[in-house]
């Protein structure tokens, strides 16, 4: 007997432009390529689709780099998929979105939105090699709203090369005043293979780095959003559905290129080459089955990054185990509390710090 799977991810690898500090599985948009991957994509999800999923989640890249009518395309393709979706997001940049896409979304049911904005600084979105100003960010939300979309989120970056404190707040309320119900806070990694990498541009220190977290948390849980997790702030009820469920340790299918599957402990990742994903859909650059041990520790470490912790009666179950016991040592840590039969850290901030007394 298979289990259901209730999560779907699909990954769009296409972009208009390359931003300075991004490394993700994608390439520029060419409408040959594009073409040719949305009729590989269609096989894929044709032969691994199965299920009604409860939350699907369009990402990229940058799914409306894709035209309009290849966006239809795709989206025609998941429709038999989606009859109980209660969450249904798909990723937008504000250069690329416009009215005919948000037609083209309520047609497919799409109920939330994901813009990358990053920052509200023009120089700044410049420096970052994105194709889009603060104000056309604004402009595309209010459109989205005159379509009925009330479920926006925007994803920030923070710790920029070059960004002070006084920016940083400039940003935090420019962002404020968008009345979002989701945001997202991303502190920047420079990773060696982006343009900033490359250039040998640096992260900014780490003390700096932890007063923007401080400042960030404080004025967002001041305007009434919910801090729920490490790099996110909802509105209440507005918490991402199909992101909790990779916190609470649930199993999802990922398609497209480099895209990431959990089903049990089957983990797998797609491949991030277009000639290999064009000749078998099915090649993966990581395929393992991990061991129990390695389950309860991704578990612990997923589940940790909420407010809403771990089910330690279910961890149990799931596990033949006993996680006070077994990992005394962990739930002992002054940054932890149980509260309703789950396992709480306190302090999101210094998880990673915590998760040292889990390693057994
Ligand atoms: S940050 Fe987003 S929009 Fe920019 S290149 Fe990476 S995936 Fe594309």
């Amino acid at each position: 007997m298979t289990t259901r799977i209730k999560h779907l991810y699909l990954h769009v690898p296409f972009c208009t432009s390359i931003c300075h500090y991004c490394d993700f599985c994608h390439r520029v948009y060419a409408d040959t390529i594009a073409q040719r991957w949305l009729e590989t994509v269609k096989k894929e999800i044709e032969e691994e689709c199965h299920d009604q999923y409860e939350t699907i989640y369009i990402g990229g890249g940058t799914p409306t780099a894709l035209s309009s009518v290849q966006l239809d395309t795709l989206l025609s393709y998941l429709d038999p998929y989606t009859s109980e979706a209660v969450e249904y997001t798909i990723e937008v940049n504000p250069e690329s979105l416009d009215e005919e896409k948000a037609e083209i979304f309520r047609k497919h049911h799409i109920n939330r939105i994901s813009m990358g904005i990053q920052s509200s600084d023009d120089e700044m979105l410049k420096y970052l090699n994105r194709k889009h100003t603060f104000n056309d960010a604004k402009e595309k939300i209010e459109m989205l709203r005159r379509y009925g979309f009330d479920n926006i989120s925007g994803d920030l970056m923070y710790s920029l090369p070059g960004q002070d404190m006084k920016m940083l707040d400039k940003t935090i309320e420019d962002i404020l005043a968008l009345d979002l119900v989701h945001i997202s806070l991303y502190s920047l990694t420079i990773e060696e293979n982006s343009v900033f990498g490359k250039k040998g541009i640096e992260n900014l220190d780490e003390d700096t780095e932890a007063d923007m977290y401080e400042r960030i948390e404080e004025r967002l849980t001041q305007q009434g959003y919910i801090h729920y997790e490490i790099s996110n702030y909802a509105k209440k009820g507005y918490e991402s559905k199909h992101n909790l469920s990779y916190w609470n340790y649930e199993d999802f299918l990922g398609i497209s290129l480099g895209a990431s599957s959990k089903i049990g402990e089957h983990r797998y990742t797609k491949t991030r080459s277009f000639e290999r994903y064009f000749n078998d859909t099915s090649s993966k650059d990581e395929d393992l089955y991990l061991t129990k041990e390695d389950l309860e520790f991704e578990h612990i470490m997923m589940s940790l990054r909420t407010i809403y912790g771990l089910d330690i009666e279910q961890f149990n179950k799931t596990y033949d185990t006993d996680l006070l016991v077994r990992y005394a040592k962990g739930a002992a840590n002054p940054a932890m509390k149980i509260e309703n039969g789950r396992l709480i850290c306190k302090e999101l901030e210094i998880l990673n710090h915590v998760l040292l007394d889990f390693m057994i």
